[in-house]
């Protein structure tokens, strides 16, 4: 296949070259070869009008819970889980899950996310969507022992490593939920397991100011400090949020090359704080950006996403989050995160079609003044619904149009399974 004549192609390569009035070549699911004036058989895809851009990496989300959007707002992370979210979760099924899965999936495509980092139980349901939708995914069971019972969740996690190590596009991981959630001793049985099958270590961390006291009180230490004594942090560990991390955190982190996925949204919409992501840059430790679940971000646009997260930190500074760094943090910073900066996150010869392409007709990018005024019309005007995704050259949205997903039929199950949700809810509330 051919992307012919592209207006403007953002290849966020490493000199984060746009190039203009450029053709991409693909084959096999890579890219073959950019140039100009290229000619090959095939199919030709005109985008004289469009901006090419790398697919946007999700770093961190729990997709069936798209489910639970708009569910419950106004309280804290610790009430929303525990009066609301839980309580929810208590009606998840392999079908719900899959369902809210693929209704995850049609968003992300809508908004030109390519990948996406998840943790959820059970995970094999969001491993079958992901599979039959085209996308890519780093995928996790969500482990959690509140309930004393590690044994079973450990051989789950084991299984859904083991039959999808070998997946093309389905990137295994290892999820312990949070320090609050999981026993020291699954903690580093979780560790074990990732070392065993050389995965990330992806994990809530520092989300809320509770979160560390608490663990303060517990264990003496700070979450990330008392992970290092559990010996768990190194390259492949991803904290989800990082809000509350200290600077002494920050310093443990960067020893070992750990990383963070940054989720401004949903920490501003359950009040839990604004990540200090400059100070993280400083420090050269990994950054990605996500979204969370809609549950409490509402929804899986990352061009949003990117906005909030440098107008927060521009409040104190406008200087700092440009719209390149912006950018990076949604591409080829969110791919390094997850450990696929081989494969994804830029537009180069060699590495995946992962590919989204964009009208320049839509009003939020007019007008532009030069290369940069576009990457900061994509920023903080865009309002985020793409023209065309493809996946290893696959067109899994073309013209607006998805191409593996029937979504009247998602929608429908998913209002089926919301209206079971809400009405559990709301007896459980009617019972207290
Ligand atoms: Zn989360």
């Amino acid at each position: 296949m051919l992307l012919k004549d592209i207006r403007f192609l953002i290849t966020q390569n490493p000199d984060r070259d746009v190039l203009e009035n450029v053709d991409v070549h693909i084959d096999d699911g890579r890219i073959t070869e950019i140039g100009d004036n290229l000619t090959k058989d095939g199919e030709v895809v005109d985008c004289s009008d469009r901006i090419v851009m790398p697919g946007l990496v999700n770093t961190h989300t729990h997709v069936p819970m798209n489910l639970m959007r708009g569910l419950s707002d106004n309280k804290v992370l610790e009430d929303w889980l525990e009066e609301d979210i839980f309580p929810a979760e208590t009606c998840m099924d392999e079908h719900s899950t899959y369902y809210g899965t693929l209704h995850a999936v049609i968003e992300m495509l809508k908004t030109g996310t390519t990948c996406f980092n998840d943790m959820y139980a059970p995970e094999k349901p969001v491993a079958d969507a992901v599979h039959e939708a085209g996308v890519r995914a780093v995928l996790a069971r969500g482990m959690t022992d509140t309930d004393g019972d590690a044994d079973d969740k450990l051989q789950e996690s084991k299984q859904f490593i083991e039959q999808y190590e070998d997946h093309d596009r389905i990137t295994p991981a290892v999820a312990p939920h949070a320090v609050y959630t999981c026993s020291s001793e699954l903690l580093q049985r979780a560790k074990d397991q990732a070392d065993t099958y050389n995965t990330l270590y992806h994990i809530h961390l520092s989300e809320t100011m509770h979160e560390n006291s608490k663990c303060e009180d517990k264990h003496g230490r700070t979450p990330t400090a008392y992970l290092d004594k559990l010996d768990v942090l190194d390259d492949r560990f991803i904290g989800a949020h990082g809000v509350w991390l200290t600077e002494h955190d920050v310093n443990l982190l960067k020893e070992v090359g750990a990383g963070i996925a940054h989720n401004p949204c949903s920490n501003l919409k359950l009040g839990s704080g604004v990540a200090d992501i400059p100070r993280l840059h400083a420090h050269n430790v990994p950054v990605g950006l996500a979204t969370d679940s809609v549950a409490s971000n509402n929804n899986l646009n990352m061009f949003e996403e990117a906005k909030f997260a440098a107008l927060l930190q521009k409040r104190r500074d406008p200087r700092i989050m440009t719209e390149q760094d912006a950018l990076d943090m949604m591409t080829v910073h969110g791919a390094e995160l997850l450990g696929l900066d081989n494969e994804i996150g830029s537009l180069e010869e060699g590495k995946q079609a992962d590919i989204t392409t964009i009208s320049l007709h839509d009003e939020t990018l007019h007008p532009f003044h030069g290369t940069r005024g576009l990457l900061s019309n994509l920023v903080f005007s865009f309002h985020g619904h793409v023209t065309d995704v493809y996946v290893q050259g696959t067109p899994l949205r073309r013209n607006g149009n998805l191409q593996t997903i029937d979504s009247d039929t998602v929608k429908r199950e998913c209002r089926r399974h919301a209206t079971r949700i809400h009405q559990h809810t709301q007896d459980l509330h009617e019972q207290q």
